[in-house]
């Protein structure tokens, strides 16, 4: 296996020992706030008594309002002089958290971009589009200074604006992209607008995430643009992006276990689930110097993939993000996700990359609006093929969501678009 750091090739038997070790400095170094101190004293663990990773589990956990209980500056361990960067997680859900970094963080951070980057096959001779927003949120920064790490020539193109991604891409060569996968369908087609084919530039490989996506709408991508897409995972809280990422098997995330200690537990009850299982990820920082976070809710639920992955390394693979537990919607009862609708919405190649899902109320009774943009102009024309292909996709979510849905196509650019993370439901009840 060719590796970016040592601690790709260990086994499980290093990476846990090697947790312990790390697990009790960041306890050492939590206990300096007075938050942790107590949560600590309370549960009866210290450094020194911790003698298993199991122990660890006895610590209550760390949630998202404990931190913004915490802002901005009560878990940090180190005087403010030592931090040298902040970040906030983008605040799709309520207020937002701060993260602070010292020096000392900011370079784990960078070699573990670095290292997810250069698994897929990005090396310094690459020349790397950073389509992340940059500013408050991780995506930017964090991955600008893994790319540059590397020794990419790293282009700070932002989010948004087609025009000038394109332009740099022609420009520049550009081979390697970090994007959100709402950007990177909506990219193609305005690629096509302005008569260039996608399998036509450069681009060999994206990495692609910060917001669910289905394994369809990868392979979309994909086909697309002809090349590689590798799913791409990390969260503020955690530093950033660079928690956990594909190898080239395509086939779920290795989590760094050498930076993060992973749980994935059962959202209502808290117990562990066995591997395989789906729940909510648990995550602990093992590298983190100025503001350590241990047992965090991230409320991101996903299941570990039972067996070893056969690019070598030891590093344990999330499955794909099915949503936050607090996406979920309550429709009639029937629990959903956004990404089911998602899943069947890209099976029909009529459909392109942009939809929506509307939920009402109308005489006590829930009623879902699914609207979904459609590929190709003249099909709009063509009343019968219309309804034809609406009522297919009514019936493919019924039998996925057990409910029906109103399904309704509409022509390209009509829905609202975002910069940012896309917004894929509008809950009017
Ligand atoms: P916010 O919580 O405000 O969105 P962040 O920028 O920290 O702020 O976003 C992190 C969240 O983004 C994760 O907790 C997860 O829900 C989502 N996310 C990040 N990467 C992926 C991915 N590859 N697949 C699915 N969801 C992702
Ligand atoms: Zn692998």
């Amino acid at each position: 296996m060719e590796y970016f750091n040592i601690a790709e090739t260990w086994d499980r038997q290093t990476i846990e020992a090697n947790q312990l070790i790390r697990l009790r400095g960041t306890l050492e170094r939590a206990a300096l706030t007075p938050f942790y101190a107590k949560r600590l004293r309370e549960s009866g663990i210290s450094p020194q008594n911790l003698n298993s990773l199991e122990d660890f589990r006895k610590l209550p956990f760390t949630t998202k309002d404990d931190l913004r209980g915490q802002y901005p500056y009560g878990l940090a361990t180190v005087p403010h002089s030592e931090f040298v960067r902040m970040h906030c997680s983008s605040g799709t859900t309520g207020t937002p958290v701060a993260v602070c970094y010292t020096q000392l963080d900011l370079n784990t951070w960078a070699d573990l971009m670095a290292r997810c980057l250069h698994m897929v096959g990005v090396r310094k001779s690459d020349v790397f589009q950073n389509m992340s927003g940059y500013g408050l949120f991780t995506g930017g920064l964090g991955i600008h200074f893994g790319a540059e790490r590397l020794g990419c020539m790293t282009i700070p193109a932002g989010a948004g604006n087609s025009r000038r991604q394109i332009k740099l891409m022609m420009d520049f060569g550009t081979t390697a992209v970090h994007i959100l996968p709402s950007y990177a369908l909506y990219l193609g087609s305005e690629l096509e607008s302005y008569g260039i084919d996608p399998k036509s530039t450069s681009l060999r490989v994206a990495m692609v995430g910060a917001e669910p996506y289905t394994e369809e709408t990868r392979r979309r991508i994909e086909q697309t643009f002809n090349i590689r897409v590798y799913n791409s995972y990390g969260l503020s809280e955690m530093n950033g992006p660079g928690v956990g990422f594909e190898c080239p098997e395509q086939n779920g995330m290795h989590v760094w276990e050498d930076a993060y200690i992973l749980e994935i537990i059962n959202p209502e009850t808290g117990e562990e689930v066995p591997d395989g299982e789906i729940g909510e990820m648990v995550l602990t920082t093992l590298c983190r110097q100025g503001m350590p976070i241990l047992r965090y809710r991230t409320r991101d639920l996903t299941r570990i993939i039972p067996g070893e992955c056969a690019c070598g390394r030891k590093h344990r693979r999330i499955d794909r993000i099915l949503g936050r537990s607090d996406d979920m919607l309550i429709v009639k009862g029937v629990n959903i996700y956004p990404q089911q609708v998602e899943r069947i919405l890209m099976k029909f190649p009529e459909i392109d990359a942009n939809y929506l899902i509307t939920l009402e109320r109308t005489n006590n009774r829930d009623n879902m609006k699914v609207q979904a943009e459609i590929r190709d102009e003249s099909f709009i024309e063509d009343f019968h093929a219309l309804k034809n292909i609406e009522e297919k996709i009514t019936r493919a979510l019924r039998e996925e969501l057990l409910i029906t849905p109103k399904v309704s196509l509409v022509p390209k650019n009509v829905l609202p678009k975002t910069e940012g993370k896309a917004k894929r439901v509008i809950d009017l009840r």
